[in-house]
């Protein structure tokens, strides 16, 4: 059985104080214990400044590169641990890849970014010189420097492996050391992951510290160089965002919320047609993977009104055939929730969904698990919601954070924009249209609403990440709603983690300042 312990100012907490018992998804048995002894906080913040920050400061942004690299490589020769750790918590083994792969994933593309697109160095020119005077002797360039501060990271339950490894790579690119804090439900995968990466012996000194214990005085000690990035709901969001010493040290603060992400199919679509076929795919994979705990899964699936009737007959029928059981067979392609307390707010959620509409497929409490006995495991089955009048509130509002979808009917172009729209802003979109005008008026209705969007033809398809897969190329956040963060998105990420100044000099001491051995710099 694991036993979570915190890792703060360069040693593993003992442990010695009160414990949670974290139970099997699919069991109920106990299978981790989480520690909830208080984490000295001041502590973790003294260390990450005076140890962890002058220690990243060391290193350029390519030996940086190189030790991402070097933990990508590590944690991938030992991801069978993980794999297993997190089919406790519901996953399966595709559920797990998209959590231990994708982060390792993500410390990769971070490690080849470092390489090729960040100069040797410990600063980063932004954009080129600027001649601010009629002779030229008084010059400007912007540049990026490293904060003396941390980055604490505040992540969710339902990815984390991925939710650590996406937050911290460009903070440790950046020169940011971090704090990681993990969700309790889950701590015990992130646990193993944060032990193997600080065993493996990669890392400098404070470049990571890792508090699995209540967030009691965690806010309290940041200042005006920390970053706070956070993963969660919208409550949690709103507390952290509020929080006075967030406020009045403008502390740098990114928060990831929940989402009523839409998936479009175009007026171009038929029963027989391939982009039919692929928006019954794709919405039907996404209500089913880690069953419905994405924060980018398709909350609702917008359809011409003609095609209602074939849509959900056809997600239906493509759902009757999910297997549903223990994710510990390879059969099984749907695990249980991550936990009772989580299946409860599920059916919560989705009675009050229903009342928009009706349920067209699956049972709020009726399932027959594969491998395991329904009372004893967090099983539920999907659930497909036919929304009556798409103008109610309940579609647009309610976050049902499980495999639960609501099918809802458009009129035109206008009204498919308008009703996405009512999300009030979310991380992902997708449009599954071969019609490219459809896709360019949609891409410009929807642009503002969101983070990204996702245009799914026939060409495109084979090849497609998927509707649910934020990618460290590119953008995962969204406005309103969402959160109004935005993380990855390649050396965005990288940047945001650092203090952009504009210097202002005589070109030769500018020359002097920025290349002090004559190399060159961008
Ligand atoms: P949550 O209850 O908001 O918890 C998120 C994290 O915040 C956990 O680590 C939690 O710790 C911590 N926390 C709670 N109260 C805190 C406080 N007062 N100060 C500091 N930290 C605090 O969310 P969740 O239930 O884990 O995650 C589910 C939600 O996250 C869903 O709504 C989903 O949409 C959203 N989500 C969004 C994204 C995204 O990228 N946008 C990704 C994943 C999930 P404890 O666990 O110890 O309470």
């Amino acid at each position: 059985m694991t036993v979570t312990r915190s890792y703060i100012a360069g040693a593993w907490s003992s442990l010695h104080g009160e414990v949670v018992a974290i139970t099997d998804a699919t069991t109920s048995e106990t299978i981790a214990k989480v520690s909830r002894d208080a984490v000295d906080y001041g502590s973790a913040f003294s260390y990450g400044r005076s140890v962890g920050g002058p220690a990243l400061a060391e290193l350029t942004f390519h030996q940086r590169a190189d030790i991402l690299k070097a933990l990508a490589r590590s944690l991938n020769a030992q991801k069978q641990v993980l794999y297993a750790l997190s089919s406790h918590s519901g996953a399966t083994n595709l559920d797990a890849a998209a959590d231990v792969d994708g982060g390792i994933g993500a410390l990769f593309s971070y490690a080849a970014l470092g390489r090729s697109e960040l100069p040797d160095s410990r600063w980063l020119l932004d954009g080129s010189t600027e001649v601010l005077s009629k002779q030229g002797n008084f010059v400007g360039q912007h540049l990026y420097s490293s904060m003396p501060g941390l980055a604490v990271q505040v992540n969710a339950f339902n990815f984390p492996v991925w939710g650590m490894l996406e937050k911290f790579a460009p903070a440790f690119l950046a020169g940011a050391p971090t704090l990681a804090k993990p969700a309790t439900q889950t701590a015990y995968i992130a646990f193993e992951c944060a032990r193997q990466m600080i065993d493996s012996g990669h890392l400098p000194p404070g470049a990571l510290q890792f508090a699995c214990s209540p967030p009691d005085g965690l806010l309290n000690e940041l200042g005006p160089q920390d970053f706070l990035s956070f993963t969660g709901s919208a409550a949690t969001a709103r507390l952290l965002r509020a929080h006075s010493n967030v406020v009045d040290n403008s502390v740098r603060f990114n928060a990831e919320a929940d989402s009523l992400n839409c998936s479009i199919l175009g007026p171009d679509a038929t029963p027989d047609s391939e982009e039919f076929v692929l928006f019954v795919n794709e919405v039907a994979r996404e209500i089913t993977a880690k069953t419905g705990q994405k924060c980018t899964a398709i909350r609702r699936a917008l359809v011409p009104s003609a095609l209602i009737g074939a849509v959900t007959d056809a997600l239906a029928s493509r759902l009757a055939r999910t297997i549903i059981g223990d994710p510990r067979l390879p059969e099984v392609r749907m695990g249980p929730l991550v936990s009772m307390k989580q299946r409860d707010d599920v059916r919560t959620a989705a009675v009050a969904l229903s009342q928009a509409g009706r349920i067209a497929w699956g049972s709020l409490t009726h399932v027959e698990p594969v491998g395991a006995d329904p009372t004893a495991g967090a099983f539920i089955s999907p659930i497909l919601i036919q929304v009556n009048d798409p103008a109610r509130a309940e579609p647009h509002e309610i976050e049902a954070f499980g495999p639960v979808c609501s099918l809802i009917a458009y009129r035109d172009t206008a009204d498919a924009i308008h009703l996405a729209a009512r999300g009030a802003g979310s991380l992902v979109a997708s449009i599954v249209t071969s019609d490219q005008s459809f896709g360019r008026l949609v891409v410009q209705g929807l642009a503002p609403w969101h983070g990204r969007i996702l245009i799914l033809d026939p060409r495109a398809a084979p090849e497609s990440t998927g509707h649910g897969s934020p990618l460290p190329q590119l953008v995962h956040g969204g406005p309103g709603r969402a959160g109004g963060g935005e993380e990855l998105g390649g050396l965005r990420a990288v940047r945001r983690h650092m203090q952009r100044t504009a210097v202002q000099a005589s070109p030769d001491m500018l020359t002097a300042v920025l290349h002090p051995n004559g190399q060159a710099q961008s």
